[in-house]
């Protein structure tokens, strides 16, 4: 079998699973194309553990964590079945890195996993289990969590980094508000970076990127990049999917790789 591709997903606010706007239709054109998928694996910024956890759960539900959204949000769902099969693969190949991994038999899917998937494969048919980051995570631990994680990909696993571009709550603005220059100095150096494959600036992000530090005041929606670059293998291409800006300060940059034009 071929590799399955490996996504960076820029889920920005929740409101994103209604306001579909420039990345939504991108994110399906993909999906719609993905074949002989076994499951998806996430790994999103809003499950944070000590160690890494793993979802076995055989049905999760649908988890609305947030607050102070519009009610319709409240009542989507996400029904896609778990896979505690290849999540046990999963909690091996990072327990064999060294990654202290335990399993969850009962969580449901948080708004970085469900929201992004939402548009991506909307039909909620392809199974999907996350992957928790450890609260300490330091970037170049993300790249080897990917490292780690990229085997599966030749078992019809596709890898979902769910996290934002830039996130940097304090200063929300209107949704179709004007975008900031210095979001988008921080997308633009990321996107030079990851075209460049060029890992280690990226690992040094916070002193090599501009405005890094406000871009991302606290950094657990940029490791999934990480990640995503870890999991990324020899000959693989990275298409660019350019989602703008939302609230101002929202770049909904998103990457894939190892996927045909
Ligand atoms: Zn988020």
């Amino acid at each position: 079998m071929n590799q399955a591709p490996v996504f960076f997903i820029s889920h920005g606010a929740p409101t994103f699973a209604l306001e579909p706007g420039l990345l939504g239709p991108q994110l399906q054109k993909r999906g719609a194309r993905l074949a002989d998928v076994k499951a998806v694996l996430v790994v999103s910024p809003h499950w944070q553990t000590r160690d890494v956890k793993v979802t076995t759960t055989q049905t999760p539900e649908t988890v609305h964590d947030f607050g102070g959204f519009p009610a319709e949000l409240y009542t989507l769902q996400y029904p896609a079945p778990g896979q505690p099969a290849l999540a046990n693969a999963a909690a091996q190949l990072l327990t064999d890195a060294g990654f202290a991994t335990g399993l969850d038999a009962q969580r449901g899917l948080d708004h970085g996993a469900w929201v992004p998937l939402y548009h991506l494969l909307p039909k909620a048919d392809v199974p999907v289990f996350q992957v928790s980051m450890p609260a300490s995570l330091t970037t170049a631990q993300a790249v080897d969590m990917g490292r780690a994680l990229a085997p599966l990909r030749a078992q019809g696993v596709v890898i979902v980094a769910s996290g934002s571009m830039t996130h940097n709550l304090y200063e929300i603005q209107q949704p179709d508000a004007q975008p900031e220059a210095y979001a988008q100095e921080f997308a633009a150096w990321v996107r030079t970076a990851v075209q460049a494959h060029a890992v280690k600036p990226l690992i040094n992000y916070r002193s090599e990127a501009p405005h890094a530090a406000r871009a991302h005041p606290t950094q657990e929606h940029f490791l999934p990049l990480l990640v995503a670059l870890g999991a990324q293998q020899d000959g693989d291409t990275v298409q660019v999917l350019d989602g703008g800006m939302t609230h101002g300060v929202l770049s909904m940059e998103s990457y894939v790789w190892g996927m045909p034009r």
